[in-house]
C-alpha cells in the first residue's frame, strides 16, 4: 500500500503492513497487539497533516476508518454530539449545520478526520475546536486503557494539545493517546452564528461580532477557502498539500520591533518570565522575504526540485505537489523558504504537519 494514495500531498512510499480499522474496538485490539510486540505504528486519519518519507513506513499503518455521529445529550439550548474518529470532519460540520447547531460552521472545509482535530486544535476563521470540544474518548497506549480526556486535560494551545506534545516529545510515530471519538457541545441559536473574523465578516457584509445565517457562514467559508486552495480538489494542484506548511511564529514582542511597521502581529500572552509574546503572520514573512505565490515553479525564479513542487499559486503558506513531486521535492521548497525567512527576518518557521521518517 503506497502512502501517497492516502495523503493529501500525494507523496510517501509503501507501508510494510496496513490495518484498516472499521470499529473502535478493532483499532484498540490492533494498537494493543502492535504495541505489545514492539512493531512501529502509524495511526492515520485522512493523511492531510502528515508528510511521509519517500522510503515509506517500516511498520504498520492503522487507518481509522470508522464513522458516525450521534446526539448524546440534549438540553434546552445546547446539544452534545459525539463524532467517531474516522468520520470525515467536513461531513460532520455539514451535518451540524443541517441540524441548525452553532459552533463548528467556521471550521467548514478543513480536510481530514474528526479524530485528528483535537491533535493540533484545528482552527480557521477565528474558531478552533477547543471552543466547543467537551471531551475525547481515547486509547492510552502507555497505560493500556480506555480513557476520557476533558478539554482541560487536553491543554490546548495554538495548533497544539497534550496529544501533539506527546508525539513531538518522543521518537514514536503515533501519539500516546489515540482518539476514538470526540464530543462537542453545540448551541441551538435559531440557525444563526456569530462571525468572529474580519475577512469573513467582510465577505458576509456584516460587522465582526454580528450574527449571520449558519448555512451562509458555511457557504462563504467554503468559498473563501477554495479561493486560497484550502479545500481539497483533485483537479487543482494548489490543494495537493498539507494546508499551511508553517505555523504562525509566536515570538517575544521585542522581535516585532525589528520588523517593518506593516508586519501583522497579534498579542499572544506572556512567556514563563512574563515577557509579552506576539503571533506573527508566517504568510507575510514568507511573501516579504521574496517567496511569492507559485515560488519554485520558475522560469523567472530558480525552479526548485525541477518545478515538481512549489508554493501554492493561491497562498504562500502551502507547499504543493504539482503532480509528480516526491517528499524530498516538497521538503526542498519548504527548506528554501524556511532558511530564506530566517535569513531575512531572523525568525524561525516551524512545520505544522507531522513529518514521518523525514525531516526539514
Ligand atoms: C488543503 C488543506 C487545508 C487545511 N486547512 C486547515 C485549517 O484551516 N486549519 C487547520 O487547523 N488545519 C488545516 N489543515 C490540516 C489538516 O486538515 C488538519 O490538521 C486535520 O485535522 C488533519 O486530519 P487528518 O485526519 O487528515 O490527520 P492525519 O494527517 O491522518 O494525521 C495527523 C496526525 O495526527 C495523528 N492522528 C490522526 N488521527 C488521530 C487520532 N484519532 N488520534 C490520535 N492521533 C491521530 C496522526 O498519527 C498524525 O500524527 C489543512 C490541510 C489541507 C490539506
Amino acid at each position: 500500500m503506497r502512502l501517497a494514495e492516502y495523503t493529501s500531498s500525494r507523496v510517501g512510499g509503501p507501508a510494510a503492513d496496513w490495518i484498516e480499522a472499521t470499529s473502535a474496538t478493532q483499532a484498540v485490539q490492533a494498537l494493543r497487539a502492535l504495541d505489545d510486540s514492539g512493531v512501529p505504528v502509524l495511526v492515520l486519519g485522512g493523511g492531510s497533516n502528515t508528510l511521509m518519507a519517500d522510503s515509506g513506513f517500516p511498520g504498520t499503518v492503522v487507518r481509522l476508518a470508522f464513522s458516525g455521529t450521534e446526539v448524546v445529550e440534549e438540553a434546552d439550548s445546547t446539544v452534545r454530539i459525539r463524532i467517531a474518529a474516522g468520520h470525515s470532519w467536513d461531513e460532520a460540520v455539514a451535518w451540524s449545520v443541517d441540524q441548525g447547531l452553532t459552533g463548528l460552521e467556521a471550521l467548514s472545509g478543513i480536510p481530514g478526520s474528526a479524530g485528528a482535530t483535537p491533535v493540533q486544535n484545528v482552527g480557521a476563521y477565528g474558531a478552533d475546536v477547543s471552543q466547543s470540544l467537551v471531551s475525547v474518548q481515547a486509547w492510552d497506549r502507555r497505560a493500556g486503557e480506555l480513557v476520557t480526556l476533558t478539554k482541560e486535560d487536553l491543554r490546548f494551545g495554538y495548533r497544539d494539545s497534550v496529544i501533539k506534545r506527546s508525539l513531538l516529545a518522543s521518537d514514536d510515530t503515533t501519539p500516546r493517546w489515540v482518539v476514538l471519538s470526540v464530543d462537542f457541545r453545540l448551541h441551538h441559536t435559531g440557525r444563526t452564528a456569530p462571525v468572529r473574523f474580519a475577512q469573513l465578516a467582510h465577505a458576509l457584509g456584516v460587522e465582526e461580532g454580528d450574527w449571520a445565517p449558519l448555512e451562509t457562514v458555511r457557504h462563504h467559508v467554503l468559498h473563501l477557502r477554495a479561493g486560497k486552495g484550502m479545500v481539497l480538489d483533485p483537479e487543482d494542484h494548489d490543494t495537493w498539500s498539507t494546508g499551511s506548511f508553517f505555523t504562525n511564529p509566536i515570538v517575544p514582542a521585542s522581535v516585532r520591533a525589528h520588523l517593518p511597521e506593516d508586519a501583522p502581529a497579534y498579542g499572544a500572552g506572556r512567556d514563563a518570565d512574563g515577557e509579552p509574546l506576539v503571533k506573527l503572520s508566517a504568510a507575510w514573512l514568507i511573501d516579504r522575504a521574496g517567496f511569492g505565490k507559485g515560488f519554485g515553479l520558475g522560469p523567472d525564479e530558480h525552479p526548485i526540485a525541477g518545478a515538481r513542487a512549489s508554493l501554492s499559486t493561491k497562498h504562500t503558506l502551502a507547499v504543493t505537489n504539482r503532480g509528480a513531486a516526491s517528499t524530498a521535492d516538497l521538503l526542498a521548497v519548504a527548506r528554501t523558504v524556511r532558511d530564506g525567512v530566517q535569513g531575512r527576518w531572523g525568525v524561525e518557521l516551524h512545520p505544522e504537519p507531522v513529518l514521518v521518517g523525514c525531516a526539514l
